[in-house]
């Protein structure tokens, strides 16, 4: 079959190639080209800071090393808004009445669904027993017009604002970040090595994009899927993940995952780790949505990165975002996150490549990229 025919037939199935070039170069696979062109998105030095992407707090020492080297050393996570940051070190208390044993010492942590103050045994961040049941609104609140007034209710139940909560569960958090590198969770990060698959040249042009799921343990948001897939939504590497820590909430309405889907899995992050160290060099380019967050839970620190929350900004301007399946339904006309079995990174990782792909073919109307098509 010619090009010509399978672009009038994806023009028509598809909207995401409305521009022949750039459909001749994925049809002919040019893969310099379109690296070229995918890296003009991808987001500046302060770009990364301002989106609060990890990095290392002592930055000259650690691209070099190996990977149990680098875990061993410090992370952070700049420009984190005070409502993000955790107050922590200085609520570890220790009871009253064994001053001398370290496994009551606890620490008071705020629940990110209802407010209340929940506890964890320092030590082990075990979560204790004695904590309230969490009472909560899995849905969000919204504007509902009721008569001529606008009142706000919850999307879950419709319940109002001072509503008792409409579902159950332990107490959840983000995790410790205090912006400062103090954090629990900053350590275990690990970049591609500058030296690792340096003479790889087949691995250099590589364009990504990555989605992962988490749930909630006792250390915060954790990884418990990844999905990766290449510029054309080929998948490359699809995985379910065990957290190391006790979980306290599988988030199954928005991940699909459940106890019984770990149950048998026993890949764990630093495995995890390991397979995308050889998967990607220090060329590769990753595209997500709020790739941010899913650095965080893969503890990975990368800077040739396209995020289509920054490609596609909120018209308000950060620190608001635009969700993924609102931009996928403007621009693509494509309903995603539909299935009452909760996300599917692998569908959210195409639709971060497909927004891409559309908007490139809107740059090329503009010549953007005359340098490029010389
Ligand atoms: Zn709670
Ligand atoms: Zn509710």
């Amino acid at each position: 079959m010619c090009v010509l025919t399978i672009f009038f037939q994806n023009f028509q199935r598809n909207k995401i190639f409305q521009s022949f070039k750039i459909f001749y170069l994925f049809k002919t696979n040019q893969v310099n080209q379109l690296y070229k062109i995918f890296y003009s998105y991808i987001l500046t030095e302060k770009q990364l800071e301002e989106n609060s992407f990890p990095k290392w707090f002592d930055n000259t020492a650690s691209i070099n090393e190996t990977q149990t080297n680098q875990q061993k050393k410090l992370a952070i996570i700049p420009n984190l808004n005070p409502s993000q940051q955790t107050k922590k070190l200085d609520n570890i208390k220790k009871l009253a009445t064994t001053p001398n044993d370290q496994t009551a010492a606890i620490m008071n942590q705020t629940c990110k669904r209802c407010n209340k103050t929940f506890q964890l045994r320092s030590k082990d961040y075990f979560y204790l027993t004695s904590n309230s049941e969490c009472i909560f609104h899995w849905g969000k609140l919204r504007n509902v017009r009721v008569d001529k007034a606008i009142e706000h209710k919850y999307s879950c139940c419709s319940g109002g604002m001072d509503s008792q909560g409409c579902d159950t569960g332990k107490h959840v958090y983000d995790g410790i970040y205090n912006g400062n590198g103090n954090g629990l969770n900053l350590t275990g990060y690990v970049q591609v090595s500058l030296l690792s698959n340096e003479e790889d040249t087949k691995l250099s042009n590589n364009v990504y994009a990555l989605d992962c799921e988490m749930c909630y343990t006792t250390k915060g948001l954790e990884l418990t899927r990844i999905s990766i897939v290449d510029m054309h939504l080929n998948e490359v590497y699809e995985s379910l993940v065990k957290p190391d820590t006790q979980i306290l909430d599988y988030n199954t309405r928005w991940s699909g995952l459940t106890e019984e889907s770990l149950k048998n899995c026993n890949k764990k992050l630093k495995h995890v780790q390991s397979d995308l160290m050889k998967l990607f060099n220090k060329n590769t380019i990753l595209i997500g949505h709020s790739l941010e967050s899913d650095f965080k839970a893969l503890k990975l620190i990368h800077t040739n990165v396209i995020d289509t929350s920054v490609v596609f900004p909120h018209k308000m301007g950060a620190p608001y975002k635009r969700a993924l399946r609102n931009l996928m339904s403007e621009f693509l006309q494509k309903i995603i996150q539909e299935d009452v079995q909760g996300h599917d990174s692998k569908e959210d990782a195409a639709a971060c490549v497909s927004l891409m792909i559309w908007k490139i073919n809107e740059d090329l109307r503009s010549k953007k990229f005359a340098n490029i098509f010389k």
